[in-house]
């Protein structure tokens, strides 16, 4: 079975709002194994309706429409669907009553053409609508499926999980589930990944094995289809050893896990405190694990020392190291750890600098950026990243990978 889905609203042309029906439905068909060919985007304009619905019943067995179905004028989406389906439009009594009730519970007076949004296509199964007024159906016609949603989204996402995905389970007869489990990278590129694991992606059938590049990581999304949750989670299970044997050292987590949410679990668990001197990132890092509950016990502090003076002055480190090695040195990120360390009495220290960009810093190119960890148990230890984003992307790339040199 194929879908296609078609949003029906002006505003999604003008770049006005973003569709985001379409992804929530594209998500929560995948999960029942609907495979989704089309999204189409159509004004409020009948006759662009017309030729779009002329073009989707041919190519998709199941048409799902959000928007259009309000009570204003420019809410014609029933009334142009009708005219394809052979059917008329009868007013739904129980959708009547709904929104009769809701303009009392509301205290507002109804008006004439709310009556409209009771309107059903006879013979249509009405699907309920307990976030608003416009109930939305399924209907069929010539062995395709139409259902019609309203378009704001707290109202089309519960019609949708709740009324319209079993319509559609007992329409398509399927019993499998569809499972994934998400693995989360961190200092390897999409394309490093995919050659590292061509083997891999090349058997792959069931489960699929997906990448995906974010800002905050490369992922790699194993989904299987199964009778049941865990036979899937089996079947899943073989293959993400593979892939561990393969490139499991850039792993940092799965599924939600983040680099801070991982870095503070390894903190915590071990009742570890931090302490960190930020130079480029101006406390970034800290703002990135303080957003971790149950961090307060291991973040002793940290200090921003953005200028050589306050590097200086603030946390002693020696003006002959900047002088000899540059402030975007190996020597300046390990003395910052170090100090700051020393400065509040912490396990862990950090010291992140660098050259953030528009302009190269110190004679060093912009992205070059250095990185120290020193920590009671172990020698210092400084990182070098070569980044090439903006100024800001930097400094943001900066912070996530000094969480994933004291996660490794
Ligand atoms: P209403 O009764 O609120 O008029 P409706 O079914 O007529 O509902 P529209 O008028 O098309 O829906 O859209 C109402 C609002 O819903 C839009 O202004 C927008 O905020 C939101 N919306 C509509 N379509 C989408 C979409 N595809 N993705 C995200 N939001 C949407
Ligand atoms: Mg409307």
């Amino acid at each position: 079975m194929k879908a296609e889905i078609i949003a029906i609203g002006s505003e999604l042309l003008l770049g006005q709002i973003t569709n985001t029906n379409a992804k929530f439905i594209s998500l929560k068909l995948a999960e029942i194994g609907i495979d989704v060919h089309y999204q189409t985007v159509v004004g409020d304009n009948p006759d662009r309706l017309d030729e779009v619905i002329e073009i989707a019943m041919k190519r998709a067995d199941i048409l799902i429409f959000t928007g259009g179905l309000g009570p204003t004028k420019d809410d014609m989406t029933k009334e142009t669907i009708v005219k394809h389906i052979g059917t008329t439009l009868v007013s739904d009594d129980e959708a009547l009553l709904y929104i009769q009730q809701y303009f009392k519970r509301s205290g507002r007076v109804m008006t004439e053409n709310n009556k409209k949004q009771a309107l059903v296509f006879k013979g249509a199964k009405v699907l309920a609508n307990r976030k608003g007024m416009a109930p939305g159906m399924a209907v069929e016609k010539d062995e395709v499926r139409y259902i019609l949603l309203p378009g704001p989204p707290h109202e089309m996402e519960p019609m949708f999980t709740d009324e319209a995905i079993p319509y559609l389970l007992g329409v398509t007869g399927k019993q499998e589930v569809i499972t994934s489990r998400v693995l989360k990278f961190y200092g390897i590129g999409e394309a490093e990944l995919e050659h590292r694991i061509q083997s891999i992606l090349e058997k792959q059938t069931n489960p699929t094995v997906a990448p995906l590049a974010t800002a905050d990581a490369v992922t790699l999304r194993l989904t299987a289809k199964a009778k049941t949750t865990d036979a899937a989670l089996k079947l899943i299970a073989p293959i993400e050893e593979e892939i561990r044997l393969l490139v499991g050292d850039y792993i940092y987590g799965t599924d939600d896990d983040t680099l801070a949410s991982k870095a503070a679990e390894l903190l915590i668990r071990n009742g570890w405190t931090l302490a960190a001197a930020e130079s480029l990132t101006a406390g970034l890092f800290m703002a990135e694990l303080a957003g971790e509950p149950g961090i307060s016990s291991s973040l002793e502090g940290g200090i921003v020392v953005y200028n050589e003076k306050s590097k200086v002055e603030q946390l002693g480190i020696e003006q002959s190291l900047l002088a000899e090695y540059g402030v975007v040195s190996a020597e300046c990120a390990a003395a910052l750890a170090e100090n700051v360390k020393r400065t509040f009495k912490s396990d862990i220290g950090i010291g992140l600098t660098g050259a953030a960009g528009p302009d190269p810093h110190d004679g060093k190119p912009v992205g070059t950026v250095w990185i120290g960890i020193t920590s009671t148990d172990a020698e210092t230890e400084t990182f070098k990243l070569l980044l090439s984003g903006s100024r800001n992307a930097n400094r943001l790339r900066a912070a996530r990978f000094a969480l994933y040199y004291l996660i490794k």
